[in-house]
C-alpha cells in the first residue's frame, strides 16, 4: 500500500508518511484548537492538489502573500519576503503544486523557510524539500514538530539572525516557541499578534478558536521581546495587516490588554 504523508483537514498539519492516516491530530486535540465535530478527517497532498490552487499576490516592497482558494484547513497565509541575501518563506501552507513551484522559483526561489507556531507546519516538509531549503523552529515548540524527514534547524534563545537584517523573535505567549519575523519596515507576525478587524490595533490570544486569553506574565514578555523593534507595517495570520504606524498601534493594544489586570 503507498504510504504518504496524512494531511489533517481541520488544521492542514501534515504528518509523517504512512499507509493509514494517524489516529488522532495532536495539533487538533490540544486546547488551543478543535476536533472538527464531525469527526477526525484527513486528506492528502495529492487530493488538495485536484481541488485547490494557491494565489500569490504582491502586498508590498518585496513581500508576496500565498493563500490558497478554496479556503483551505484554517485559512493559513504564508509570505515570500525578498531579501538582498536570499528569499524567506514565512509560515507555510499546505498545498504546494507545480504552477506554485514553478511561481516561486520565478521569484527567486526560497532560501529559508521559518514558522511561527505549530498552526502554520502544514506542509513544511514538502516546501522544504521542493525548494532545498532549511526550516527554521524555535526549540522550545520541538514537541509539535510532526515529522523529522527534512532539513529542520532548531534554534533557541530571545532572537536569532535568520539572513542579514531579518531577525527571528521569540515572543511566545500563543506558544511557548511562538516566533516573529522582523526585517528593516516590516513585522510578520502569524497570530503570535492578531491583527484585529479594524486593522489599527492588534490582540493577544493561548486560544483565539476557543477564546481563552493569556495571562499578563505572557503579555509583558511579548511586549519585552519587541523592546526597541522599529517596525512601520505588520502583516498577520490570516490577510489582516497594519500598514501605517503599526509599532505605535502594537504599543496601545499592549497596554490595552494590560489595562484588564488593574
Ligand atoms: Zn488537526
Ligand atoms: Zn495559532
Amino acid at each position: 500500500m503507498l504510504s504518504e504523508s496524512f494531511i489533517c483537514t481541520t488544521c492542514g498539519t501534515g504528518y509523517a508518511p504512512s499507509t493509514q492516516p494517524p489516529s488522532a491530530c495532536p495539533v487538533c486535540e490540544d486546547e488551543r484548537q478543535y476536533v472538527n465535530p464531525m469527526g477526525q478527517s484527513w486528506t492528502t497532498l495529492r487530493q488538495i492538489n485536484r481541488t485547490h490552487k494557491n494565489i500569490i499576490d504582491k502586498i508590498d516592497t518585496g513581500l508576496y502573500a500565498l493563500y490558497t482558494t478554496p479556503s483551505l484547513a484554517i485559512g493559513q497565509r504564508a509570505y515570500l519576503l525578498k531579501t538582498p541575501q536570499g528569499n524567506i518563506l514565512w509560515d507555510c501552507i499546505a498545498n504546494l503544486d507545480a504552477i506554485t513551484i514553478e511561481l516561486i522559483n520565478e521569484l527567486g526561489g526560497i532560501q529559508k523557510i521559518a514558522i511561527s507556531h505549530p498552526h502554520y507546519y502544514t506542509t513544511m516538509a514538502e516546501w522544504s524539500h521542493a525548494f532545498g531549503a532549511p526550516v527554521y523552529i524555535h526549540q522550545r515548540d520541538a514537541d509539535w514538530i510532526p515529522r523529522r524527514d527534512f532539513n529542520l534547524q532548531l534554534w533557541e534563545g530571545l532572537k536569532t539572525e535568520l539572513l542579514p537584517g531579518a531577525t527571528l523573535i521569540n515572543s511566545a505567549g500563543h506558544f511557548d516557541g511562538g516566533t516573529i519575523l522582523h526585517y528593516d519596515r516590516i513585522l510578520l507576525v502569524g497570530d503570535i499578534i492578531q491583527v484585529s478587524p479594524n486593522l489599527k490595533t492588534a490582540s493577544f490570544m493561548y486560544s483565539y478558536p476557543n477564546y481563552i486569553p493569556l495571562d499578563k506574565k505572557s503579555i509583558l514578555h511579548i511586549r519585552s521581546s519587541l523592546a526597541g523593534v522599529p517596525f512601520e507595517a505588520m502583516y498577520g495570520a490570516f490577510g489582516k495587516a497594519i500598514t501605517r504606524q503599526a509599532r505605535k498601534a502594537f504599543d496601545d493594544s499592549i497596554a490595552r490588554y494590560l489595562r484588564v489586570f488593574e
